[in-house]
């Protein structure tokens, strides 16, 4: 036996935070996240809002034509991460290595404390007690040989749920004839794509291995592989000395002179490099450029502290360094953040749910990522996914590189 595997997923956090702090709440249908006047979404929402079709993600405008009568309320991260920080401590005393992946979810490796099943499944319960006990709130557990199982298993009996998937036999046989969407890593583009080539159930993925393999390349065998209860990640502890930094950097085949084009390319970096940061939940305060010269000459360029955001404050950050250094021909152009923190909540924060300050940086990506597209004729906005690829984007940044000359309308 490889892993044994916890993962634990709070139920309807924000929201039982707030009924438990204050019990008028409780039995009413509450949402977090925008008022309905504003722009924005749902955070999260009680299971009574759940009976109405609310659900986190959800236009908070759509949510409220759903459920007229709900209370609305805003978040109160700092509170969240004060629980958050409590419940942490509580689950890690049972793991070898636990992995925050939000606020209110985390992967447990608990092989060594555990020794077999049994003892995990005292573990579970423990975890389950006490995190209501001392905090008051209900969780639901997975038990599992995998990541994967034990987070499909921590959904099975939501909430207060638990449920354990001992092998990549009942792994299969649990989700062959649910929707593709099951597995996690499907999301709706890669499901619209499957579903095209009549691959509708986990089994589908299974009978139509080479198909799905050829569809997607190597994300495809990944998935096939999860079809079949495969995956042998481990559990990822956070180490501080991780913490250093995130960076992306291109050579190119020949020098570039053009700084505009260089612009483009830094705007293409610093989003890699937010995807990167959010995905392994960093947050950042500083903002590093590197160039190499034709003649190997290296210069670096950084700025510290920036205000923690989005790709767009990245690149306009970059874009003021990158004005600092000698214009002559490039070989290598280089984006980084460094002066990182662990940010456990980052999934949703305050400003991605509602800030009109992210609404206007997201606004901005997409107005610079069509004017990028409309001029090399290329789909960025629709392909975003895949210029998280290095290769690709290598791929895509020659291609623009070798339509260079056709720039002269640019600015
Ligand atoms: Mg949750």
């Amino acid at each position: 036996m490889k892993n044994i595997i916890i993962h634990v997923d709070m139920d309807a956090f924000y929201a039982s935070v707030e009924i438990r702090d204050n019990p008028a709440l409780k039995g009413r249908p509450l949402i977090i996240g925008s008022m309905p006047n504003e722009r924005g979404v749902v955070a999260t929402c009680s299971y009574e809002a759940r009976k109405y079709g609310v659900h986190s993600g959800m236009n908070i405008k759509e949510a409220y034509r759903q459920c007229p009568d709900g209370i609305y309320m805003r978040p109160n991260f700092d509170k969240y991460k004060r629980v958050s920080a409590q419940l942490h401590d509580i689950w890690k005393t049972y793991a070898s290595a636990s992995e925050y992946i939000a606020l209110d979810e985390a992967y447990l490796d608990v092989k060594e404390r555990a020794k077999d099943w049994n003892g995990a499944r005292k573990i579970a319960r423990f975890i389950k007690q006490r995190t209501k006990e001392e905090a008051g709130l209900s969780c639901s557990v997975g038990l599992a040989y995998s990541k994967t199982a034990a987070k499909t298993a921590s959904e099975e009996k939501k909430p207060d749920g638990y449920f354990e998937i001992l092998d990549a036999e009942a792994f299969r046989e649990l989700l062959a004839d649910r929707d593709v969407r099951s597995l996690y890593t499907v999301g709706p583009k890669t499901a619209e794509k499957l579903n095209a080539y009549g691959i509708h159930t986990v089994l589908d993925i299974r009978n139509n291995r080479e198909r799905v393999e050829k569809l997607f390349g190597k994300k495809g065998i990944w998935i096939a592989d999860l079809a079949m209860g495969i995956d042998d990640r481990d559990v990822i502890p956070y180490r501080s000395e991780d913490a250093k930094s995130i960076s992306r950097e291109l050579t190119f085949q020949e020098d570039v002179s053009d700084f505009v084009f260089l612009k483009e390319v830094l705007f293409l970096l610093s989003l890699s490099v937010e995807n990167r940061a959010k995905r392994v939940g960093f947050q950042w305060k500083g903002v590093s450029i590197k160039i190499t010269y034709s003649d190997m000459k290296s210069v670096s360029r950084s700025k510290s502290p920036v205000d923690c955001g989005t790709a767009i404050e990245i690149y306009n950050e970059a874009v003021r360094l990158l004005e600092q250094v000698p214009k002559m021909t490039v070989r290598l152009v280089g984006v980084g953040i460094y002066n990182l923190s662990r940010d456990e909540y980052r999934q949703l924060t305050f400003d991605d749910l509602m800030g009109d300050l992210s609404k206007r940086h997201e606004e901005e990506m997409r107005e610079v990522l069509e004017a990028l597209g409309n001029h090399y004729g290329l789909d960025f906005a629709g392909n975003l996914d895949k210029l998280q690829h290095m290769e690709t984007l290598h791929k895509t940044v020659e291609y623009m590189r070798k339509h260079i000359k056709k720039s002269d309308t640019r600015t």
